[in-house]
């Protein structure tokens, strides 16, 4: 009995989903790294600027090779509705991956679908965002992924480009990554025989009785119970 116990307990352990583990990492990651960049450069005779603006969940950074300014200046709502949005999906994932049933399946589904509405939040919201901003002689009107450079007097003045980097892409790739871990993530049953909990099992196609497999070998692939030849690996 105890080691009936023991064993099952040691099964349980090695049943975890590992590909939704690795996909909670990469959603956790994802949550930290920027998610947008509008890169813009500004070149006239001799001199010169160059500067990137990081875009994320949290927090805005302009870098430059003079400065590094955090920037608060900008609606950030709907990061912040990302942000929770996506730890939720990865701390959802990571349960999900460690319940052996079809209950965890489900939950890693509910998240990976949670972690692609961050994606979806932060994409409209932003593209909002830009929407919004007045157009100015200085910066023309920016979008989601644009860019395009401008010339003056012939000769190359200013240029810019945004799109969405690293932590963006990363989500999206961590929600795919849990909803091909929910494809096989394992489902313990109970054996009907022994009582064991196991993944792979067989099934007596005429009674439908499911067992492990070292219950089927010890019967010899007959059903003990309606005595038919009909077990079956599932
Ligand atoms: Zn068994
Ligand atoms: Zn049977």
């Amino acid at each position: 009995m105890f080691v009936t116990t023991a064993s099952s307990k040691g099964s349980k352990i090695l049943h975890v989903n590992w590909i939704g583990i690795v996909a909670a990492i990469t959603t956790f990651i994802s949550s930290l790294v920027p998610w947008w960049t509008m890169t813009v450069a500004h070149r006239w005779l001799d001199s010169g600027f160059r500067g990137d603006l990081f875009i994320y969940l949290y927090r805005v950074e302009f870098v430059s090779l003079l400065e590094s300014v955090e920037q608060t200046t900008m609606n950030l709502l709907y990061c912040w509705i990302a942000f929770a949005i996506i730890l939720s999906a990865g701390s959802l994932i990571l349960i999900g991956s460690m319940i052996s049933k079809k209950s965890g399946k489900t939950v890693i589904i509910i998240a990976a679908v949670l972690a692609l509405l961050s994606v979806v939040i932060f994409g409209a919201g932003l593209s909002i965002e830009l929407s919004q901003v007045p157009p100015s002689p200085d910066l023309p009107q920016v979008g989601f992924l644009s860019s395009s450079s401008f010339t003056f007097m012939g000769m190359p003045y200013f240029n810019y480009s945004t799109y969405p980097t690293f932590g963006f892409w990363m989500a999206l790739i961590s929600a795919m990554l849990a909803l091909a871990s929910s494809i096989v993530h394992p489902i313990l049953r109970k054996c009907l025989l022994c009582g064991n909990e196991v993944v792979r099992f067989s099934e007596c196609l005429g009674c439908n009785l499911r067992t492990c497999m070292a219950c089927a070998v010890d019967n010899h692939w007959k059903c003990p119970k309606c005595k038919c030849n009909l077990v079956r690996r599932k």
